[in-house]
């Protein structure tokens, strides 16, 4: 594993001398860039790979009161404009710390996200609805939990947030709340924090249950700037969105239901209906 880019440390942004002053109940000197009220918000670790989903999450960890931590893995994805989008969104939404972390792409080989496949294109909305595309990641969500659920022990917060959806993505295993309450069980059994009784760890999944045209509306309420966001699997040496996978058919449909279009440039478009 390689960390990719600085973030903050664990407790990093709060001085030491900020938990003495706190506890003495004196003026609280706090590092720098960091406001108060960031300093005293519960603290969340927050998936963020850069596309829709994710950037909408990340709002709403952050009106939900948390101190958000931005986590985002690289994985050898061929979106790797991805990663830059992920930059700009948790630089846009304010983030107490953003960790972008490496793994070997070797790991997560045979899927058309990382390997030589090709990524299908044009599909229904009921071809999607078909078994398990060929976009799967092996055990992905699994192992972004995981590095999510080690660093958020660290930061001392029991609250990791994921933009999984069972609506739009009905074929990943990894995406469905069965999933999602046998990881949080897990994530349980598995800490010193949970298991010493301190906390009790959090999957929040906001998004779970949602429509793409509802996950946009809800951004927008919040503010999210989705011209900063990538969900395209296949874009060109430009990071131009292809406009006929399923990210993209499924992103077009959701602004088009919503009278929107969407912000992002894309090489060609196709019609989003069906
Ligand atoms: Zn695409």
């Amino acid at each position: 594993m390689m960390v990719e880019s600085d973030a903050m440390s664990p407790r990093a942004w709060r001085t030491p001398d900020y938990e003495a002053a706190r506890w003495l109940g004196e003026q609280v000197p706090l590092a720098e860039g960091v406001s108060l009220e960031m300093a005293n918000a519960p603290q969340a670790v927050v998936l963020l790979s850069g596309g829709l989903d994710s950037a909408t999450t990340l709002a709403i960890a952050k009106s939900q009161g948390f101190a958000v931590h931005a986590l985002t893995i690289r994985y050898g994805q061929r979106h790797d404009v991805e990663i830059d989008a992920a930059r700009r969104v948790a630089g846009d939404v304010g983030v107490a710390g953003h960790l972008v972390v490496g793994i070997d792409p070797r790991l997560l080989g045979g899927s058309a996200l990382t390997d030589d496949l090709d990524v299908p294109k044009g599909r229904s909305a009921h071809e999607m609805s078909q078994g398990i595309p060929v976009t799967y990641v092996p055990a992905r969500n699994t192992i972004f939990l995981s590095f999510a659920l080690g660093w958020a022990e660290a930061l001392g917060s029991a609250d990791i947030f994921i933009g999984v959806n069972a609506i739009d993505y009905s074929g990943y295993p990894d995406c469905r709340p069965e999933y999602i309450d046998a990881y949080q069980r897990m994530a349980n059994l598995a800490t010193k924090s949970a298991v010493e009784g301190a906390q009790r760890v959090t999957i929040h999944t906001p998004l779970i249950e949602m429509t793409k045209a509802r996950i946009i509306r809800k951004g927008l309420e919040l503010g999210v700037n989705y011209a900063l966001t990538r969900s395209c699997y296949d874009p060109n040496d430009e990071g131009l969105a292809c406009g006929q996978c399923d990210a993209c058919l499924l992103r077009l449909k959701g602004f088009a239901e919503n009278g929107l279009t969407d912000p992002v440039p894309y090489q060609q478009q196709k019609s989003t209906s069906g």
